[in-house]
């Protein structure tokens, strides 16, 4: 795997979630024309996003009461964290107070290293 590939994986998580700037994305997109390998590995990158994001999307949203119930009797600090997959490639969901506010969050782990999904307030 020469530079650029190398480069070009550390960017395909970004670029799934649209975090990519400009420059790098164009870099990236020309790579990705140009190597089958990164675009087998995008290919299962995007797959993997695409999976969590509308695993997410299908959840059930518990209620404004339900969620007021919780973050007044929560202290501060994680809730619950759900792992799935490996050292080499998975996902983790997770719910954090924070304050008054809940956080839902999602990371992908790639080789060891974790990459924001994303965090917002549930
Ligand atoms: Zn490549």
């Amino acid at each position: 795997m020469n530079r650029d590939c190398e480069l070009c994986r550390e960017l395909l998580p970004w670029y799934a979630v649209g975090v990519v700037g400009a420059a790098e994305r164009i870099h990236l997109e020309e790579h990705l024309e140009s190597c089958a390998e990164c675009r087998a590995e995008w290919a299962q990158v995007a797959e993997l996003a695409r999976a969590v994001q509308e695993t997410l999307r299908e959840l059930p949203s518990p209620g404004e009461r339900v969620w007021g119930g919780i973050t007044a009797r929560v202290q501060p600090g994680p809730l619950a964290r759900v792992d799935v997959g490996s050292f080499l490639l998975g996902v983790s969901v997770w719910l954090t107070v924070r304050g008054r506010h809940v956080l839902l969050g999602g990371d992908l782990r790639l080789l060891g290293r974790k990459y924001r999904l994303f965090a917002e307030e549930a």
